[in-house]
Order: structure tokens, then C-alpha cells, then sequence
């Protein structure tokens, strides 16, 4: 979850203080990397993934599973056996917000060649086999993007209170201090978000109404002095705590781009299929105990790093603040980046106008101006005493620690400071799958994309303010299935100078008008028009890949695995395959102890996860969800 300093950390005031002298010389550190590499040319494509994971405890006699916070020493544990003895060494271990949560990703970036798409699941079965080796026998690990019971009494091992009262950095009702990474840098994330919004982060997702659910649904808060109450919405499930949100799992990749305008081009392109990929990855239905009405974690993780005050969300006048700000910094991104992208542009992007002016005057154009200026309108959240005082020539906290807290579906990475690492851009929005098979799938559909948008020079733009139509779509319950995406139309028409010489359309089809007005570049679809295609409407990705595929030197081995995971892809779309969404919505309705009220007890959790744990661990088939893939880790 980005930039890990070492040292003292300052208090919100301090941390304010020093809030211009952090984007004063983050500017300058941006700059300078700008300067020396914006001409790079010519560097590969390479691509990595990134999962995280939850440690969980079984207690069978209890019939409880308990997220344990053992993250530091596990992490450590795998660090020392990994990356610290071997530079080669596979895997590499990270730190990630719960101290029950960690992150893995490959040793080495994955390249350009075809045949890396074959090694993508041994690597993540290498995690996960080297994860579990290190645990406790009555502990397992998990790829689960929410965990059912968070926030509940007792979820955690050692079980801990939460302090609403004391000196805490939540001081959640319901999230305990000790579930937060005890590294410095996530504690006080979550307590500098908290002072400079004012109050405690308020975090309202409906509840989902079954038979037996009270109608209005409404809790009362033991503990509370009153905060809690007026901040909870009837037939809403609250919660309180950064750690509700940043306390989530999710799959991410990212690419190095061969320049900076492919990078440019590449971040515009994938943001229009934020939504769509992550409505396709829903896995998130429960929160604190309860079954929701939504299927992703986006708006959870977006309220829970929201620190806006009052002024900048536009509920007082300004006064103390500069600007008013329409999103949390944790949400879906506001300019396209690339000439081509700039007509659709078309929502209010706030900037801070000096720095926009301070770029442009050093020659940055106005598409990457606008881009950085406006990240720059957030202050730092936390700052150490011992990086206050850097060299803008050779260092870039002061950068990073703005960009690193700006977290929107696409990120757009510059290169760290003498490096021989490439421009790239991070894809964001996934929801983390059970499998490694099913990650594995995502994560090439993703990569396989890339590789279709940059060769046919595709174009799926459309205006910014309807992908984030999209994006509120998308979260929605079986939004898969149910709902209706703006997408291009023909997406062999681009305008972007980078398209020139575009290649011919692989497949003949026409784009017919779907009923709307024929003058629009785009209609609102299903997803499974979006992927699998539908005549006389759009061609579909899979369709796109397959003809990609078909013209491309593959072996035979590497050929079926990528077309077993498409294979997943597809049948998630049209429905015939679950997502975990709703295959973990079935089980929990069909659950014995369920009482149609909504409510997700320590039993039906630890059936639920004991069964996650099988399908994972590949002792279980679960063809509902995953189908009968061929496991290429035997
Ligand atoms: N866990 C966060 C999510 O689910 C992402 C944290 C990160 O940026 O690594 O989106
Ligand atoms: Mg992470």
C-alpha cells in the first residue's frame, strides 16, 4: 500500500505544517525525474501482479475462524527465507494494512514473451504453498477480499477491544487499534485521516433486505458517545474505521509502458474498463456481520480514507480550506492523460492552480499539468521527521508520498529516481478471487488486453463522467448480470496520434446502432455483450483476444492455459459461471443457521471460509464458481 519510511512520525499538526514544503519539493522531485526521463524510449513491456492475502485462524471446537495478527512476523518469517538469502528468489513479501493482511507478488517482472502467461499460477501457488508453510498448523491463508465477520466481537486472534474513548487511532466502535499494521506509517494514516476530516470516517453500505432482515433496520451503538448514531443511516450497514475499507484484499497489475505516451495511452484505455473488470471480479457481499446489498469493496475503501472536511465536501462554505473536492482520495480518476482522451474530459477537476502553473511554465503540457496538480490538492497524511529535509535530485518521497495516497482505479507511475524501471501504470480495481486459477485468469485477460489495445491501436474511450456512471454500476449486487455499461461502440476508430496506421479491424463486424442515438460513440450494454459480444452491437473482447490469439505464435501448452482462463472470463459474464459475490450470497442463504435476517453468525463464517479454504487449497472442486478447470498446479 506504497511508500514504507522508516523513523518518527509527526502529528496531524506537524504533518499540516509541513503540508506545502511536501508539495513544493514532491513538484521539483517530479520534475526532475520528468527531465531525464520523459524521452526514454524503447523499454520492454514487462507486467507484475500484485495479491493480497488474509491469515485466518480455525478453531474448530469453537467452530470460529479468526483473522490472526501475526502479518509482521509472517511477513518477516517469509522475507528472511525468500528475497534476504536470494536475490532470485521468486516471490517477494510486502506489508499491507491489517496486521492480519500481506501482500505477494512475483520475484521477477513477468516480460513480453507469450509463454510467460504459463507461469503466472505456479508463481501464485508458490505463494500461497510458501505462505502456508509458514503457519501455525490451526492457521490458513486466504485470498478473500472481505472478510464476513470484520469489525464483529472477537474477529480477530488474540481477540482485542476496540477503544472508542482512549487515545486511539481509529477509535472505531468496532475495529481495534491492534488490527492496524503496527508499522508506523498505517496507524498514523489512519489517525492524521481522522483529525484533518474532523471526525471519525463514516462509512454507510445498504444492507440487504431479506424476509426476516427488520424493516427499518436500524442498531443502536453500546460505547458511543453519540458520533456513531447520527452518522449511521437507517437500512445501512455503519462502520467506523480506515480498516473497514484499506482492511480489504484486492488484485492489481501493473505495466511498463515502452514510452510515456504509451503509458499515457495505456492509463486512458484501462480506465474505461475499471467498472466493467470489476463488476466481472465482485467478491465482496459481507460487511461486519451482515450481507450487504453491494458486491465490491470500492465504495467501502473510499469512505474510509475520506479526509475531506466539511468545507471541502460542500457541506459549509469555505473558509479554512482551499478547495472543494468531489472525491475521496481513494476512487476513480478525474482526466484522461492522453491527447486523444482530452475531449472526453468532461468532469470538474479540481487543481491546485499554482503548481498547474508551476508545471506548465517547466513545459510539462496541460493534459500531465492538470494530472499531477490535481493529485497535488490532497496533503501529505504522514510525514516523518527524518525525510523532511530530502535531495530532490536523487530522492522522491516527497512525490510519492502524495501519489502513493491518491488511490484511484488507474495510477500513473513515473520512474523512481535513477532507476532502470520504465514509465508505467497500475490497474487497480479487481476484487481478489478465491483461486489462484481464477487471479491467474484476471491478471492475463488484463495483460492479453494491453497487448490487443496497443496492436489493433483500439479505443474504448468515452467521457470520464460516464465511467464513473459505470463505476457506481458496477458495485451494485450482480451488477455482472443486471447491469447496463456505457461503452464504445466501435472501438477500431480511435483518434489518438499513437493509432496512426492503425491495423484492420480483426473481424469484419460492423457496429450497427443498438437503438440509442446513432450519433453517440457509445451505448449502454450488458457485460456480457461487452465481453463476449453480441451481432450487430459490439464484437467483444474475448471474441478480439481469441482473433489476436489465433495470429499469434503460441505453444501448445500456454495456448490452452490462456484459453482456459478466457474461458472463465466469458462464462462469468454471461452468467453461466457465479462470481464470488453471489456464489458466497448462495451459500450463506442455504446455510442451515441462516435465518433470512441478514445476519452472518460465527458458524455459517466458519463453514463459509472452511469451504474457501478447500476450493483454494485445491482439495474441493467448486464448478458453480470456477468450472472444471484443468489445475496446472498438481
Ligand atoms: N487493499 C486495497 C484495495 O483493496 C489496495 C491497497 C493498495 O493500494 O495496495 O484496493
Ligand atoms: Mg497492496
Amino acid at each position: 500500500m506504497g511508500l514504507l519510511s522508516q523513523g518518527s512520525p509527526l502529528g496531524w499538526e506537524d504533518t499540516k505544517r509541513y503540508a506545502d514544503h511536501v508539495r513544493k519539493h514532491g513538484i521539483v522531485q517530479f520534475l526532475n525525474i520528468y527531465n531525464k526521463v520523459k524521452e526514454r524510449q524503447k523499454d520492454v513491456l514487462k507486467w507484475g501482479d500484485e495479491v493480497e492475502y488474509m491469515l485466518m485462524a480455525v478453531d474448530e471446537e469453537n467452530e470460529k475462524v479468526q483473522l490472526v495478527l501475526r502479518g509482521s512476523e509472517v511477513l518477516q518469517t517469509l522475507q528472511e527465507k525468500g528475497e534476504k538469502i536470494n536475490p532470485n528468489h521468486p516471490t517477494l513479501w510486502r506489508p499491507e494494512y491489517g496486521s492480519y493482511m500481506i501482500e505477494g507478488t512475483p520475484g521477477q517482472p513477468y516480460g513480453g514473451n507469450m509463454s510467460d502467461f504459463n507461469t503466472v499460477e505456479d508463481n501464485m501457488g508458490k505463494r500461497r504453498r510458501e505462505a502456508l508453510s509458514v503457519l501455525k498448523e490451526n492457521e490458513t491463508l486466504g485470498t478473500i477480499t472481505s472478510f464476513p465477520r470484520l469489525g464483529c466481537p472477537g474477529f480477530t486472534l488474540p481477540e482485542c477491544e476496540p477503544t472508542p474513548v482512549e487515545r486511539g487511532a481509529s477509535k472505531s466502535l468496532f475495529f481495534p487499534d491492534e488490527a492496524i499494521n503496527r508499522h508506523p506509517r498505517f496507524s498514523t494514516l489512519t489517525r492524521n485521516i481522522r483529525h484533518r476530516r474532523g471526525e471519525k470516517v463514516v462509512i454507510n453500505v445498504p444492507i440487504f433486505k431479506d424476509q426476516s432482515t427488520p424493516s427499518p433496520f436500524v442498531e443502536t451503538f453500546p460505547g458511543d458517545d453519540g458520533e456513531s448514531v447520527r452518522a449511521a443511516l437507517p437500512d445501512h450497514i455503519y462502520m467506523d474505521a480506515m480498516g473497514f475499507g484499506m482492511g480489504n484484499c484486492c488484485l492489481q497489475v501493473t505495466f511498463q509502458a515502452c514510452s510515456i505516451s504509451e503509458a499515457r495511452y495505456l492509463y486512458d484505455q484501462l480506465a474505461t474498463i475499471c467498472p466493467i473488470v470489476m463488476a466481472l471480479s465482485a467478491a465482496s457481499p459481507f460487511y461486519r456481520g451482515y450481507v450487504s446489498d453491494i458486491d465490491c469493496r470500492w465504495g467501502v475503501i473510499s469512505a474510509s480514507v475520506d479526509d475531506r472536511t466539511r468545507e471541502e465536501r460542500g457541506l459549509e462554505p469555505l473558509k479554512n480550506n482551499k478547495f472543494r473536492i468531489h472525491k475521496s482520495r481513494y476512487d476513480s480518476i478525474d482526466s484522461y492523460l492522453s491527447s486523444c482522451g482530452e475531449k472526453y474530459n468532461d468532469i470538474e477537476l479540481t487543481k491546485d492552480e499554482e503548481i498547474n502553473k508551476q508545471l506548465l511554465d517547466a513545459g510539462i503540457d496541460k493534459l500531465l499539468a492538470q494530472h499531477i496538480a490535481h493529485l497535488f490538492i490532497r496533503d501529505p497524511l504522514s510525514l516523518f521527521m527524518e525525510k523532511i529535509n530530502l535531495d530532490d535530485e536523487n530522492e522522491s518521497d516527497h512525490f510519492e508520498n502524495i501519489q502513493s495516497t491518491n488511490w484511484q482505479t488507474m495510477r500513473f507511475k513515473p520512474p523512481p529516481p535513477n532507476s532502470d524501471i520504465g514509465w508505467r501504470v497500475e490497474f487497480r480495481p479487481m476484487e481478489v478471487q478465491l483461486t489462484d486459477f481464477e487471479n491467474s485468469a484476471y491478471v492475463v485477460f488484463i495483460v492479453l488486453l494491453t497487448r490487443v489495445i496497443l496492436s489493433y491501436k483500439l479505443d474504448f474511450l468515452i467521457p470520464l463522467s460516464k465511467v464513473d456512471e459505470n463505476m457506481k454500476v458496477a458495485q451494485k449486487r450482480n451488477a455482472v448480470l443486471e447491469g447496463m455499461f456505457y461503452f464504445r461502440k466501435d472501438i477500431f476508430k480511435g483518434s489518438n496520434p499513437v493509432i496512426d496506421g492503425a491495423s484492420a479491424t480483426p473481424n469484419g463486424l460492423e457496429n450497427s446502432d443498438n437503438g440509442g442515438s446513432s450519433l453517440e460513440e457509445y451505448t449502454l450494454m450488458s457485460i456480457d455483450t461487452i465481453i463476449n459480444g453480441k451481432e450487430g452491437v459490439f464484437q467483444g473482447l474475448i471474441p478480439i483476444l481469441n482473433c489476436y490469439l489465433a495470429n499469434m505464435e503460441v505453444d501448445v501448452d500456454t495456448r490452452c492455459t490462456i484459453l482456459n482462463y478466457l474461458k472463465l472470463i466469458k462464462k462469468r459474464a454471461s452468467g453461466e459461471l457465479m462470481t464470488m459475490a453471489k456464489w458466497m450470497r448462495e451459500f450463506v442463504a442455504k446455510h442451515p443457521q441462516y435465518k433470512q435476517d441478514s445476519v452472518i453468525t460465527d458458524k455459517i463464517n466458519y463453514d463459509l471460509l472452511l469451504k474457501c479454504n478447500r476450493i483454494a487449497k485445491g482439495e474441493e472442486g467448486c464448478p458453480e464458481l470456477i468450472g472444471d478447470p484443468v489445475s496446472r498446479n498438481k
